[in-house]
């Protein structure tokens, strides 16, 4: 058997592997699985239900006329049918989840079992507040080490996702400009921002200016107050991630907090990021008045493939007033839940209202849970080693890939352009698809925009230096195979995966989003020839 050089078998018997095709399709434990109106049939149901007797239904003419259309399959047919499924997924607790931005960090067991405890799994939004005293203080407990680790008096956690955060501190900056009498038009955005940072301000209807990028890929306060000075009294707010997304702490951020403050706008900060910084500095001492902080990163839960988000938003004192309704006052260790306008007292000025309830329940209890079992000198490790993790991935493969920055420290993720690629035949696609038949899930690709074939690695502190050290070995092998002409490797990757490489302009293009019913699938028993 042949080896790599991390002594692990490679290809050898591959060849013999793929030539021998299957009856099923299935290739051992990787099932060719189709969808479940393939399976199922709908004229048959599952379950044995009874008749039942004397039915007179209620619904008067809007009784469904027509056959529902749904399939019938046994309990361990559906079984089968979402466990092969999920199978094909990738996931952070199947390996390293390298998704620069996203912070793919393991999420602990403990919080599961936190969030399932019956007092939290199964609550209801309508029960009667006089039940839900501990839900309350839980949230009031978790908004309090959240204004505690990011230096902030206020927070709103009603919001979903990081997203919808950005939209609620915007709202607010919006409310407390037209509280002040001086609407304005214009929202900075630097270039290398997440995409969801211009379209919350278009969203709210503000004209988004870019702000160009530094040759070393932070912001320089002279282009801000440059476009200050140019949009004089129109500018509402600077929308500025901090670390950025190129990887990188601003390093004039308090600079710029002055800048945007002495023009009368708001700092909105992007805490997508914030895993970097947890215990070492905090936003509100830099000048910020809003800031998403995407639970779902920053303090684990799983996420991706449509997994619960929550974002709350911490506030200014400036911001406060203005921050949705519902929301819990706390009187001495009284706690008060607001959900109306007429419990509003002096000083309490809501922009409205983000959500139907209060959030993201089984969120708010696994980052407590999250927080509370790491402690604050915890936390502050786990940037410490995502940062440090991060840097030994870059130190690994500077020598091979290119650093758009130079070759100098950065915070929890790394940034490399395509350059290396430059000659070889190899897109940055390409090599992305050849790390899935290596059994990783690609970095973020092309983002941030700033710069060429962006390639955006992000470790996080959860994989170990053996996890890192294979990563980096496998990475550095695919690069000395791009360099030396090996370029069937890339080009048609993956070859392994269930899927071969999609054709994504069609997909987007020409989706077909309704699902009609094939011949019926006949499978004929073999019969010995006469
Ligand atoms: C993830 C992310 C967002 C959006 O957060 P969601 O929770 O996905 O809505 C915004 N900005 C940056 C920099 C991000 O990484």
């Amino acid at each position: 058997m042949s080896m790599n050089t991390q002594g692990r078998p490679t290809s050898a018997g591959e060849a013999a592997a793929t030539a021998h095709k299957t009856f099923t399709g299935n290739k051992a434990l990787d099932m060719e699985e189709p969808l479940i109106f393939e399976i199922g049939r709908t004229d048959i149901c599952g379950v044995d239900l009874d008749e039942v007797e004397d039915f007179q239904p209620r619904l008067g003419k809007h009784e469904r006329k027509s056959e529902i259309g749904l399939v019938g399959l046994s309990e361990p047919e559906t079984m089968r049918h979402y466990v092969r499924l999920s199978r094909n997924n990738y996931a952070i607790d199947a390996g390293l989840y390298p998704l620069g931005s996203c912070t793919m960090k393991h999420n602990p067991r403990l919080n599961e079992k936190m969030a399932r405890l019956p007092g939290f799994g199964d609550i209801h939004p309508l029960q009667p507040i006089s039940t839900t005293a501990g839900a309350f203080e839980l949230i009031d407990e978790l908004a309090r080490w959240l204004m505690e680790t990011t230096g902030t008096s206020a927070v709103a956690m009603s919001p979903k996702a990081g997203a919808h955060g950005e939209q609620c501190g915007m709202m607010a900056i919006k409310k407390a400009l037209e509280a002040r009498g001086e609407p304005r038009s214009i929202v900075l955005v630097p270039e290398s921002a997440h995409g969801t940072n211009p379209a919350t301000a278009a969203l709210l209807g503000y004209k988004v200016v870019a702000i160009p990028a530094r040759e070393d890929g932070t912001v320089d306060v002279s282009a801000v107050q440059e476009k200050l000075d140019l949009y004089k009294g129109e500018v509402a707010a600077l929308m500025l991630t901090n670390p950025n997304t190129c990887g990188l702490f601003e390093p004039q951020v308090v600079e710029i907090a002055k800048a945007i403050h002495d023009a009368g706008a708001y700092f909105y900060c992007d805490g997508a990021n914030f895993n970097a910084i947890v215990g070492k500095a905090r936003p509100g001492d830099l000048g910020i008045d809003a800031m998403h902080i995407n639970l779902h990163k920053t303090f684990s839960t799983p996420h991706g493939g449509g997994g619960p988000g929550s974002g709350p938003v911490v506030l200014s004192d400036r911001l406060a007033p203005f921050a949705p309704l519902p929301f819990i006052r706390k009187n001495g260790s009284e706690l008060e839940v607001i959900e109306t306008r007429d419990q509003l007292v002096e000083g309490e000025d809501p922009f409205g209202r983000m959500t139907a309830f209060h959030g993201q329940m089984g969120m708010f209890v696994r980052a407590l849970s999250y927080m509370l079992s790491h402690g604050s000198d915890g936390l502050k490790q786990a940037s410490e080693d995502a940062v440090l993790n991060a840097n030994y991935v870059r130190v690994g493969l500077q020598d091979l890939m290119t650093l758009p920055y130079g070759e100098k420290p950065c915070m929890h993720e790394v940034l490399f352009d395509d350059t290396f690629l430059d000659g070889t035949g190899v897109t940055t696609l390409d090599f992305a698809k050849a790390m899935i038949d290596e059994g990783y899930h690609p970095m973020t690709m092309y983002f941030p925009l700033v710069v060429h074939g962006a390639m955006l690695i992000e470790p996080t502190e959860s994989e170990s230096r053996a996890s890192l050290d294979l990563f980096v070995a496998t990475l550095r092998d695919l690069v000395m195979s791009a360099k030396s002409g090996e370029t069937e490797r890339f080009a048609g990757a993956p070859y392994h995966a269930p899927r071969r490489r999609l054709d994504e302009t069609s997909a987007a293009r020409k989706p077909i989003l309704k699902w009609t019913p094939p011949a019926p699938a006949q499978v004929e028993p073999l019969v010995p020839a006469e």
